[in-house]
């Protein structure tokens, strides 16, 4: 391992928290929170990572506030600039990965923009660690050569940005915050031609204790997960097959009330 990486005053780095559990933020994400002198943050990255920061360093929360006005990007923007600006390291931490559905492209250019350094310290995306700690390979040789993640806010069946003859072809589609929309979602697969037995998981709060995993088929997912909240994972495709052999976190997909008669030949 590299010697110990010191943030630099004036610098703001945009660290990936990784998906839930602590323990899998980078050693280099960890490195800089540890020796950092402001910590802007929001809901998605584990508060317990704040106990890894010095006592001196100043938390600003940024995220959603239950009856309070949230934050703008623009004014997270300005707050990242100013801190930077008075000669501070600041550590910008972000649930998963900060360029995955994190804005961290246009946190980027604002401080590009602004004429402040940063640095992007990558983090493990839920899109690859729910997936993982269901059992579920994303590709697997011969079988699924392709996997697309895509953003399920949009899947609303309205919207004319969602290219569902796309979406359809991925060997595994990942699916982050979907859960508003899965009915819709899954009625949009199959109606431009994945099967209606195509094996589906929802991964909810992954890599936390309470993680928890139910497995369906795309005409049945909508209903058996209604249970489940935010923050979810969807894997639509036939991998998510393995994670009932696979399973090794909780043994989630194991638990013999889930398992289903899957049928899932692509149609068309
Ligand atoms: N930048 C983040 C994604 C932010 S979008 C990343 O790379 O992971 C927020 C969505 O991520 C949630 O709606 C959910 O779909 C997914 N997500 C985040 N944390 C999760 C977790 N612990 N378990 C399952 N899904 C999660």
């Amino acid at each position: 391992m590299k010697s110990q990486s010191h943030p630099s005053p004036g610098t703001v780095y945009l660290i990936g928290a990784g998906p839930g559990d602590p323990d899998l933020i980078t050693v280099r994400g960890a490195e800089i929170l540890k020796a950092a002198d402001v910590i802007v943050y929001d809901r998605l990255a584990n508060p317990e990572l704040l106990s890894y920061t010095r006592t001196e360093s100043e938390h600003i929360y940024v995220g959603k506030r239950p009856g309070k006005p949230s934050v703008s990007q623009s004014q997270i923007n300005e707050i990242l600039a100013s801190k930077a600006r008075e000669e501070k390291s600041v550590a910008r931490l972000k649930g998963g990965d900060s360029f995955v559905f994190g804005r961290g492209g246009e946190e980027c250019e604002a401080l590009a923009a602004s004429g402040v350094p940063y640095e992007v310290v990558p983090g493990i995306s839920s899109s690859l660690a729910a997936p993982a700690y269901a059992g579920i390979p994303l590709t697997y040789r011969n079988e699924a050569r392709s996997f697309t993640v895509v953003t399920g806010h949009i899947l609303d069946g309205e919207n004319p940005c969602a290219n569902w003859e796309y979406l359809v072809h991925a060997d595994t589609l990942v699916i982050l915050m979907g859960m508003r929309n899965l009915g819709v979602i899954s009625e949009k697969l199959i109606q431009f031609g994945r099967h209606p037995g195509t094996p589906v998981a929802v991964i909810e709060r992954a890599t936390y204790e309470e993680q928890n995993v139910v497995a369906g088929r795309l005409d049945n997912i909508a209903d058996r997960a209604k249970e489940l909240s935010s923050p979810a994972t969807i894997v639509v495709g036939e991998m998510v097959e393995k994670g009932r052999e696979l399973a090794w976190f909780r043994k989630n997909l194991d638990q013999p009330e889930l398992q289903v008669e899957f049928n899932s030949k692509f149609v068309g």
